[in-house]
């Protein structure tokens, strides 16, 4: 028998017969598969080569794909018990969890989903073991005769779904599934999951094919793990930006407009304006000059640019006028292209820096739509710089620096970065690429940012830097992009001429920090939870005069406050003071601001903010230059300092006085 050499994770390295499996040469305690020279690997599969050899814990991100995958299994094979008609397609693992699609007569409702979960639950605990097998084509088709998905997904040779060259299936009890692999060694390995929901996805995500029943579930390394994702999931719901739009008065989707396209409110409408301001004068600050280009465009444009031979099922269809179609711009690039063009440019002109509120639309199919998050009409803070090749690595660096520092005003401030570089049809030459993808690398690492190199995942056109968030409850968004592309400059031809007299082309940086406003406000949104800072709140002080009495001095407190430049509203309604408090709460109003016979006589304020401190008689004049210092500052909501008489027998007493009153 052939042998083959394994260098295990103590260092030594063991010379042991082909077909030797990881669980007999490594300590698989809390193990559920092993990594072959970083290759995912059932434990129980035989060694068929040199390699080392690490076992992989459920405890760790590949980990969790292999639980997550494996209770995709047993939630089809749950399915398939109960509902002997149902046809399984495919059930990968997801971000945090996985699902499985189901081609089924009827819709799963929450009583089946439970039944389901039970039968899975007893599935886990007779701990059946997985084991695979590989088939030729032909038996793989005849295993899976009266199942249509799998034999379409053989057929293809989809290699992602274990039907490459050659076929791997996986089978536990009576249950077979077409499968890459690796699992855990048997269904008792599976620690702790939970099904979600059910929803109707189609096959292949092709609205023209067979509509199926997704459902989802998660997996983790223990009950615990679960039971914290399962908090993060109640605190993504009650952070939901489609909710918070309602509730706080912010947008809608009006179905007369039409899917993905919302509709801002006058608060909405506020805090855009006020996220485009700070965007303005940002791109004012940093050199880059505004440019304006319209909605609609002849097709010629987009037939130079080629994205009407790329991106045309991206793009709304077009309008027949005048012997010509007519399309909505999906992007700006190729008309901010137009404006570089308009005339010769010198290297003395270098770098451009050109900047736009562009508002793109794209056709997203309805399916993916997601309040803002993913919209048909999209408003990028678009750029496009056009570089000399000795200015790129100074602009790119510059550029990422105003990402981040725009990211960190709006509260963000966990990052990741993806580089990703050139693909294996590309665009330009090899020589070019280098360039760049060096510039890029030399900004990150100059950045000290935390960041991966995908290794040929650039578009064809571009290699790029990603960045990515993590909010307030850990979730990971993908904001900003930085682009350096080699297409369009020469598409369209693009030149300048150097100190040498000759004629350059320059490179072409795109570059968006919101990426989409919509989408950033639903992010931001969802980041503070509704919360705003009190540079974007609406309202920024709710002002709650404990009886009529008071609305004169109420009207004074928003009048100071106004002076200054601020946002107060008065609540004049007849309600109770705690109800009224309450209201601004949940309006999340930053600072909720309670006047009564006290406040009025001293000229002073009574403050609540949003998570409950509070502090009485603080005079007014400080309550609007502590605000508005706030503001400027775009800092969170905080109290002023205090700077009242010392805490005294007789300040004490004063408190206590003020309590029957002031009860906030
Ligand atoms: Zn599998
Ligand atoms: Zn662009």
């Amino acid at each position: 028998m052939p042998e083959v050499q394994i260098k295990l994770p103590d260092g030594s390295v063991r010379q042991v017969p082909a077909g030797t499996t990881p669980a007999e040469l490594l300590d698989t305690t809390d193990a559920v598969a092993a990594l072959v020279d970083a290759e995912p690997w059932d434990l129980r599969r035989g060694l068929d080569r040199d390699a080392t050899l690490i076992a992989l814990p459920a405890a760790s991100e590949q980990g969790r794909v292999v639980v997550r995958h494996s209770t995709a299994h047993v939630l089809a094979q749950a399915v398939t018990d109960l509902y002997p008609e149902a046809r399984y397609a495919i059930g990968p693992p997801t971000e945090d969890g996985f699902y499985y699609d189901f081609d089924v007569p009827a819709p799963f409702t929450p009583e089946d989903l439970e039944r389901i979960e039970a039968r899975m639950r007893q599935i886990v605990a007779e701990g059946q073991p997985f084991r695979r097998e590989e088939l030729s084509r032909d038996d793989a088709l005849r295993l899976f005769a009266d199942q249509p998905y799998k034999r379409e997904i053989i057929e293809a040779t989809d290699e992602s779904e274990g039907a490459g060259p050659a076929i791997s299936v996986y089978t536990n009890d009576g249950f077979v599934d077409l499968c890459r692999g690796p699992h855990v060694p048997s269904t008792a390995a599976i620690p702790a999951f939970k099904l979600l929901r059910a929803a109707g996805a189609y096959w292949r995500g092709d609205e023209s094919r067979q509509q199926l029943q997704r459902i989802y579930g998660t997996a983790w390394e223990s009950e615990e793990a679960l039971a914290d994702h399962m908090h993060r999931l109640e605190e993504a719901e009650r952070r939901d930006h489609r909710r918070l739009g309602l509730e706080l008065d912010l947008f809608h989707f009006p179905p007369e407009i039409g899917s993905g396209l919302p509709a801002f409110h006058p608060k909405g409408g506020l805090v855009r304006k006020l996220m485009e301001d700070y965007s303005r004068a940002e791109h004012e600050a940093a050199g880059y000059s505004f440019v304006w280009t319209p909605h609609l465009t002849k097709s010629t444009l987009f037939e130079i640019s080629g994205h009407l031979g790329w991106y045309a099922d991206s793009m709304y269809p077009p309008m027949e006028l005048e012997g010509a179609q007519y399309y909505l711009k999906p992007m700006n690039c190729p008309m901010h292209i137009l404006i570089y063009r308009s005339r010769g440019r010198s290297y003395r002109e270098l770098p451009q820096r050109l900047f736009e509120f562009g508002t793109v639309y794209r056709y997203e199919r309805s399916g993916v739509i997601h309040g803002l998050a993913r919209v048909r009409g999209i408003t990028q803070d678009d750029a496009h710089i056009f570089c000399s090749r000795e200015q790129l690595t100074g602009e790119l660096a510059s550029l990422l620096e105003f990402v981040l520092r725009l990211l960190r005003t709006f509260g963000l401030t966990e990052f990741e970065a993806e580089l990703a570089t050139r693909p294996e049809k590309f665009v330009g030459n090899v020589e070019e690429w280098d360039q760049a993808e060096a510039a890029l690398k030399e900004t990150l690492d100059a950045s000290g940012l935390k960041y991966v190199v995908a290794e040929g995942e650039g578009a064809f056109y571009a290699p790029k830097i990603d960045v990515h968030i993590r909010d307030a409850i850990g979730r990971r968004w993908q904001m900003s992009t930085l682009q350096v592309d080699f297409q369009l400059p020469q598409r369209f031809g693009l030149e300048y001429t150097g100190a040498d007299n000759a004629r350059h082309r320059p490179f072409m940086i795109h570059r968006d920090l919101f990426g989409s406003v919509e989408r950033f406000l639903a992010v931001v949104l969802e980041h503070y939870a509704g919360a705003l800072p009190p540079w974007l709140a609406p309202v920024q002080a709710r002002l709650v005069p404990i009886a009529d009495r008071h609305l004169a001095y109420a009207a004074v407190v928003a009048e100071a406050l106004r002076g200054a430049g601020l946002r107060p509203e008065v609540d004049s309604s007849s309600g109770r003071m705690q109800a009224k408090v309450r209201d601004a709460q949940l309006a999340k109003v930053p600072y909720i601001v309670v006047l009564g016979d006290r406040d009025e006589q001293a000229e002073a304020v009574s403050i609540r903010l949003l998570d409950g401190s509070e502090r009485r008689g603080v005079p007014l004049a400080d309550f609007v230059q502590h605000l508005a210092a706030a503001v400027a500052a775009k800092d969170h909501a905080s109290l002023p300092p205090d700077t009242g008489p010392k805490p005294s027998a007789e300040g004490l007493s004063n408190a206590v006085d003020q309590k029957p009153g002031h009860n906030l």
